[in-house]
C-alpha cells in the first residue's frame, strides 16, 4: 500500500501529544528516553489506531479497542521488540499511555463507547469488528471450516 493510500484510508487525525519512551539499543543493552509524538487516527471503517513517530522504524500503531487499551495500561506497550545490530526496542511505559490516552479522553470515551454487533445487535465495545465476544467466537470458527459447520447445522436441524 502506497503512502498515498494509506492516507485516504484515514478519515480524522487527534490532536498531536507528547509521550516519554524507553529505547534500548540491544547490543549495548543501554536505554535511552526519547519523547515522540503519538496521536489518534480515525480510520474511514470507524477503527482508531494509534501512532507513535518517529517511532523505531518510521511509525509504530496499534489498534485501540477495548482490550487493547486496557492492556497497554496496565502494562505498557512493546512497540517493536527489537533486532540485535539492526532494530532498538522500542518500550512505552504503562503510566506515559494511561497519561497521554486520559488527555485525548480516549479512556472515557472507551468506557462508554459501544455500537451494536452487526449479527445479533447487542451492544459491544467492539467498535472495530462490530461483533459482541460469543458472535465473534461463533463466526471465527465457523469461519474456519464453513463445510463442516454446515453439517452440523443440517445435523440440529
Ligand atoms: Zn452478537
Amino acid at each position: 500500500m502506497s503512502l498515498k493510500d494509506l492516507e485516504m484510508t484515514i478519515e480524522y487525525i487527534s490532536d498531536c501529544k507528547k509521550l516519554v519512551t524507553a529505547r534500548t539499543d540491544l547490543s549495548t543493552d543501554v536505554e535511552t528516553l526519547v519523547t515522540m509524538d503519538c496521536e489518534i487516527r480515525t480510520k474511514v471503517s470507524g477503527e482508531r489506531w494509534f501512532y507513535i513517530f518517529p517511532g523505531v522504524t518510521g511509525y509504530e500503531s496499534f489498534e485501540l479497542t477495548k482490550e487493547s487499551v486496557e492492556d497497554v495500561c496496565k502494562i505498557g506497550w512493546v512497540a517493536c521488540k527489537g533486532t540485535k545490530g539492526s532494530w532498538d526496542r522500542l518500550v512505552i511505559p504503562a503510566e506515559e499511555l494511561r497519561q497521554v490516552l486520559r488527555q485525548l479522553n480516549l479512556i472515557d470515551q472507551f468506557r462508554q463507547f459501544q455500537v451494536p454487533c452487526g449479527l445479533c445487535g447487542k451492544p459491544t465495545p467492539s467498535i472495530g469488528t462490530k461483533r459482541c465476544d460469543p458472535c465473534w467466537e461463533l463466526e471465527t470458527r465457523i469461519k474456519m471450516d464453513p463445510i463442516l459447520a454446515r453439517k452440523i447445522l443440517e445435523g440440529l436441524g
